[in-house]
């Protein structure tokens, strides 16, 4: 089921003009925003790609043909986590380092 762009009358799929207000019904309009697949980024795979980064990488060079936005969400969260991840393993080596060191000189 499709609905007249200007005044909102409901239409049959194959109707060209609307029965309510005499306006041409756009084919291309239409048959554009009857593609079921929604750019939109789903959460649970959001979520999965921000636990398993890698599987965010996929996701975006699977997707990003067919929904680029979407596509681009699960890459964004995986690289954020990559991110994440680096800074928190550089953050914990430099205090382990210290510490280390800390320790060696309070020996010594
Ligand atoms: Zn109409």
């Amino acid at each position: 089921m499709k609905y007249c762009s200007k005044c909102g009358n409901e239409l049959i799929d194959e109707a060209i003009v609307c029965t309510n207000c005499g306006c041409g019904v756009n084919p291309h309009r239409t048959a554009k925003a009857d593609i079921p697949e929604k750019d939109e980024a789903d959460v649970g795979l959001i979520i999965l790609s921000a636990i398993v980064p890698i599987i965010g990488f996929i996701l975006w060079a699977l997707k990003y043909k067919d929904t680029p936005n979407a596509a681009r969400t699960y890459g964004t969260a995986a690289l954020i986590v990559c991110g994440v991840w680096i800074v928190i393993y550089v953050f914990i080596s430099v205090l382990v380092s210290s510490t280390v060191s800390g320790l060696i000189e309070g020996f010594m």
